[in-house]
């Protein structure tokens, strides 16, 4: 397809400003600096950036972002920085974003931002299995018998059961011990509920993978970019 189509697909701007912004030589098709509006692009293939952000065909947006503590997954809050600012604050533009799924205020990690409502539904509410993978500290040593427990199913204090739940011991002591918890559900506070069932105390969690998307090592907390190609096909 024509980039300039592209270009406005993806609300890069008008027609008018689109040329503008090709004249300025802010878009690189796989790292050349392309000024014509009607070169030729793949957009399932070609990598294509305007300044740091890099687009596809679809004209949706996506945006991953490195979520620190203290800040809601919410579109806007009262009292807290949301993730909407945290994003914002990386000079990405933030209309029409919403994060998908949540996480707890003190938990940080891979979250999703969009604009795609159905790929949102699907990831966060679908029947497709989405494991979502942590990394727990707990105030508490972990055994062979928390690993089975889970892979049983924990049974929380009100009689809410959890589906089985894969826990890999990273190591283990009387005070703390670390952990990567691997789970398909998305039960409110799920996974602080699972360890207190097994006396534990959850004191750190982060999240680092959501289905097919793993939170990049150069992604520093705080940090967010829009998915790169490779990472939007995984998705689909
Ligand atoms: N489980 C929790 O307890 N908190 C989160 O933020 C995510 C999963």
């Amino acid at each position: 397809m024509r980039l300039d189509k592209l270009l406005e697909e993806n609300k890069i701007g008008s027609r008018k400003s689109v040329k503008r912004t090709l004249l300025t030589g802010e878009v690189m098709v796989n790292d050349e600096i392309i000024r014509c509006g009607h070169y030729n692009v793949d957009p399932g293939l070609d990598r294509i950036y305007v300044g740091l952000q890099q687009l596809s065909g679809d004209p949706h947006r996506y945006i991953i972002l490195n979520k620190p503590q203290g800040v809601v997954t919410a579109v806007s809050d009262a009292e807290h920085q949301t993730v909407l600012d945290s994003v914002k604050a990386q000079g990405i533009e933030v209309t029409g974003l919403f994060p998908v799924g949540r996480l707890d205020r003190d938990t940080e990690g891979l979250t999703l931002l969009t604009d795609n409502g159905q790929l949102a539904y699907e990831l966060a509410m679908g029947d497709k299995k989405v494991t979502k993978i942590y990394r727990v500290q707990v105030n508490t040593s972990l055994t062979k018998n928390d690993q089975e427990a889970f892979l049983e199913g924990i049974k929380f204090h009100d009689g809410t059961t959890c589906k089985p739940v894969i826990l890999k011991i990273i190591s283990s002591s009387k005070e703390v011990s670390e952990a990567r918890v691997e789970i398909q559900e998305g039960k409110f506070h799920q996974v602080k509920k699972m360890f207190l069932t097994r006396d534990g105390k959850v004191t750190f969690l982060k999240r680092i993978a959501l289905g097919p998307l793993n939170l990049p090592d150069d992604l520093l907390v705080g940090e967010a970019r829009p998915l790169t190609i490779n990472e939007l096909e995984s998705l689909r």
